[in-house]
């Protein structure tokens, strides 16, 4: 029997003609392909700059860089997240300190980032990064706000978000379109809205902080105007985080179909709360903020696991058993052994409810509306049985 994967990657015979057509052209990287990846990109998302990389990991750490984040600086990170976003924090020596997300969102809210300000003791506050987990927008002015007033920028891990779009105070805005943060990231990991296999980009306004990306990306090598046509030099050192044209192709035409990719995840989304709402209370989707209208990356439900009197390893398995794959998205990055030991326990009790309730369905363009029946139907014959 085979298994509905809770995301894959949809890949069609023009995609492959792109890959193709990249492999026999002159450059398989530092070629055209970056540049027009990139300007269509920051087209698409409404950006005046993108900075194509190797993953979203890799963007994290360049957004870091490009700041000049550094030792006795900290970052406040959401603890629901992958373990990327935090971490970027520490590859350049700064300090992470935890917020905590609304239990029915997943998301950092105003007050979850206040109350991570005021744990803020050490150090000087530099980023903010929030996540759009999910796909669902978290609430950019008022976070900048905040932020701003802690002296620090936002900079959006928008992995999840490609494609949502956001309205506050009668004003719509793209996820990416930086009109509130310093830098937003994507990543193009398979499961993510567009796929390169593995890949990322860093979008901004700012153009030092793109120039900057550009130069750090790749070992940080600058070529001063007018110098000698060998000539270069490093004023620090950067890495190697370039994204091949062979991916930037790819990238390319996976960029074109993002219209069609979100009109079928939000078409899958509606049918699963279509399908979900009889369910409740023991089974909600997780809560879409007013603002947000979401290409959703991630279809959660949050399931009464208690109630039902069922462990969530008991569901996962015999929803496996069905052909349903399922995943949690995320296991808190607090609790990690690695930030455990350096920050001690925190009581985080919003992450805490959403980590024990929270199990991700099968969400990609290339599943039918039969397949959500049969997620739904499973999820069904699972708990209430
Ligand atoms: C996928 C993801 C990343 C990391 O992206 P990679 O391309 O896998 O390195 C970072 N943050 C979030 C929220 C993600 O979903």
């Amino acid at each position: 029997m085979s298994i509905l994967p809770y995301g894959r990657q949809t890949i069609e015979d023009d995609d492959i003609a792109a890959v193709a057509e990249a492999l026999r052209a002159d450059f398989l990287t530092t070629g055209p392909m970056v540049e027009t990846f990139e300007t269509a990109f920051a087209a698409k998302v409404g950006a005046a700059h993108a900075v194509a990389c190797s993953n979203g990991t890799a963007a994290l750490h360049l957004a870091m860089m490009a700041l000049k984040v550094g030792p006795g600086d900290v970052c406040i990170a959401p603890s629901i997240t992958f373990l990327a976003t935090a971490n970027c924090a520490r590859y350049v020596g700064a300090d992470v300190v935890f917020a905590d997300v609304d239990p029915t969102t997943g998301l950092m809210t105003p007050d979850t980032l206040k109350d991570a300000i005021s744990r803020v003791t050490s150090g000087r506050l530099r980023a903010v990064l929030p996540v759009h987990l999910r796909g669902d927008a978290v609430e950019l002015p008022a976070l900048a706000q905040i932020a701003a007033e802690a002296g620090a920028v936002l900079v959006e891990d928008a992995p999840h978000a490609l494609g949502t779009t956001a309205r506050f105070g009668g004003v719509s805005e793209t996820i990416g379109d930086c009109r509130h943060s310093a830098m937003a990231t994507f990543s193009f990991h398979p499961v993510k809205t567009i796929a390169t296999g593995e890949g990322g980009m860093v979008t901004t306004n700012d153009p030092d902080l793109a120039e900057r990306l550009r130069s750090l990306r790749s070992h940080g090598m600058v070529r001063p105007a007018g110098c000698d046509p060998w000539w270069y030099e490093m004023p620090e050192p950067g890495y190697n985080y370039r994204l091949p044209d062979i991916l930037c192709a790819l990238g390319l035409s996976q960029l074109g179909k993002l219209d069609r990719f979100a009109a079928r995840r939000r078409a899958l989304a509606a049918r699963y709360l279509e399908r979900l709402a009889p369910l409740a209370p023991l089974v909600r989707p997780a809560a879409t903020p007013g603002w947000s209208d979401p290409v959703l990356h991630l279809m959660v439900a949050l399931i009464d696991f208690a109630a039902l009197g069922k462990s969530r390893r008991e569901v996962v398995e015999a929803l496996k058993a069905r052909g349903v794959g399922t995943q949690v998205h995320y296991i808190p990055v607090h609790r990690q052994p690695y930030y455990l030991e350096r920050y001690g326990p925190l009581a985080l009790p919003g992450a805490e409810a959403w980590y024990s309730s929270c199990l991700s369905l099968p969400l990609y363009p290339g599943m039918t509306d039969t397949d959500v029946d049969k997620v739904v139907d499973a999820l069904e014959a699972v708990l209430l049985r």
